[in-house]
């Protein structure tokens, strides 16, 4: 049993922009650390200099920002357990190292890498294990002194663990249950290298011990590594974190992990900001830039693999602290639906007030030239709101309450607009000229006297009319446009569409 202050951590690789999945790994592990009244801290995982793309570490910690997503400690606030980000922890390691060799643990190798490809070569399921090393070239073949003058006159070597043969090694896993493998699959991982760095695998174990990290939630690319961190916290007599390794993210179609290729390739982005490749310039789209409220972004990435044991879809931030546990997270893959995607931003947009919608719509606006005021804006909103999943879809549904029409769609020309339109149109004119008030009830109540008056059908004068103030068949309810854009400017548009369409 773990009854140690709950301590979690979000450890991300900065080799390149922070995937969904990753949004997501790091969502749980905040979601149980506040849950569980732990900590929550961000370990930047930089022991690859290879695989290092600089702007990374930044674009990571924007992107939690983002979210919503907090922590108590991290490479971006400090914090008692420091330095947070591996390179800066360099020196640390090797003592860990030299105290697993001194354990009999872990040994020297001294293969170069021409010759573990011809291992390679001659049986493609080669593997640096039990079976193997005792014809290699390492500290467990070589004599004492022969190691000792390879070490000294600065031979490259690597440190490799030395995995016991055909033993069951057990992980305990909240989600998968007990997990089961035996050693003889294993191979004698590298742990340190020459160049005086470690690998993942030692510098997670030592971090997450000397962090105190109680519980190891990640993604399920990392199971297959967890028996030898198991045995490495064995090796160390250290008390081993708790297991929760998350189902994948999958393809809309359910066939194969969602990947980073997938993004722009189906229509969504599967990164949370925009990100600019800083090698090649290419550009990937993100949530933050596509309109999305961070808000709706995790509530639905919070439901990819989570579920309440209920119905319900829609849950704040502290509602899925309150409600979190492992328990509840789902063993298959979760199918990501773009859709869904966009119907929860809708959900999230609809509890908006019309004035913080026509707030989030004004900057839009402004973009586009267009000096008009608060209030105006919101009427607008109110009309059109139910129509769009995103505020800057609030354009293309309501362009022509701020700007009039300058072509008119031939289509409906061509159905609507018959010969004797233009005089019909004149003769509204005349009746909405006279009015005083011009509010959406005088209006309804106008049109269809009109109508009466003078023996028309409504799809005459509606569709022709609409056509006038909108150029197209497109639009909230008439008479409310007439009433928003105001009597002056309805007229001049109906003006201008006698004159322009011949
Ligand atoms: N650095 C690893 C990654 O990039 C962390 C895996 C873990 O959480 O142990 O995903």
């Amino acid at each position: 049993m773990n009854n140690r202050p709950v301590r979690v951590r979000f450890a991300p690789s900065p080799t390149g922009p922070l995937h969904i999945g990753g949004v997501r790994t790091a969502l749980y592990n905040y979601l149980f650390a506040r849950r569980n009244g732990g900590k929550f801290i961000l370990r930047i995982e930089d022991t690859d200099q290879t695989r290092f793309v600089p702007g990374a570490e930044d674009y990571i910690i924007e992107s939690l920002t983002w979210c919503g997503i907090t922590f108590d400690e991290g490479v971006h606030i400090g914090g008692p357990y420091g330095p947070y980000r591996q390179s800066d922890r360099k020196a640390l390691y090797r003592q860990y190292a030299d105290e697993l060799i001194s354990k009999g643990h872990a040994y020297y190798a001294f293969d170069t890498p021409e010759e573990l490809e011809a291992e390679r070569k001659a049986n493609p399921n080669f593997q640096y294990d039990s079976s193997t090393r005792s014809r290699l070239k390492n500290s467990l073949t070589l004599p004492p002194e022969e190691v000792s003058r390879r070490i000294d006159t600065g031979e490259t070597y690597v440190i490799r663990a030395l995995i016991p043969a055909n033993e069951i090694v057990e992980v305990n896993d909240h989600i998968r249950g007990v997990v089961q493998v035996n050693s003889n699959l294993l191979d004698d991982k590298v742990l340190y290298k020459s160049d005086g760095m470690p690998t993942y695998h030692l510098a997670n174990i030592v971090d997450d011990h000397l962090m105190e990290i109680t519980h190891v939630i990640r993604g399920e690319e990392w199971l297959p590594s967890a028996p030898l961190h198991v045995l490495l916290y064995r090796f160390f007599g250290w008390q081993a974190p708790e297991f929760a390794h998350l189902p994948l993210l999958l393809k809309p179609d359910g066939n194969g992990k969602l990947s980073k290729r997938d993004g722009d390739r189906l229509g969504f982005p599967v990164y949370p900001l925009r990100w600019t490749d800083p090698k090649t310039g290419e550009q990937s789209s993100g949530y933050r830039e596509s309109g999305y409220y961070p808000e709706a972004f995790i509530n639905m990435l919070a439901l990819l693999g989570w579920n309440p044991g209920n119905d319900r879809e829609i849950f704040t931030m502290d509602e899925l602290v309150q409600l979190f546990s492992l328990d509840r997270v789902g063993k298959s893959g979760s199918r990501f639906d773009p859709e869904k995607a966009r119907w929860f931003n809708q959900q999230y947009l609809r509890m908006r007030t019309d004035r913080q919608l026509a707030e989030e719509f004004l900057p839009i606006l402004k973009e586009k030239g267009i000096e008009t005021d608060l209030d105006y804006v919101e009427k607008v909103v109110s009309l059109i709101k139910d129509r769009v999943n995103f505020v800057k879809e609030l354009w293309d549904h309501g362009w022509f309450f701020f700007e009039a029409p300058e072509s008119y769609d031939p289509e409906v020309i061509k159905k609507r607009w018959k010969t004797e339109t233009p005089a019909v149109m004149e003769k509204l004119i005349q009746q909405l000229a006279g009015l005083n008030s011009f509010d959406t009830a005088v209006l309804d109540e106008t049109i269809k006297t009109f109508l009466t008056e003078n023996q028309l059908g409504m799809g005459a004068v509606m569709n022709a009319l609409r056509l006038c103030l909108t150029g197209a068949s497109i639009g909230p309810h008439l008479t409310d446009i007439m009433a928003v854009i105001g009597k002056e400017e309805t007229l001049h548009r109906i003006r201008k569409a006698i004159e322009k369409i011949a």
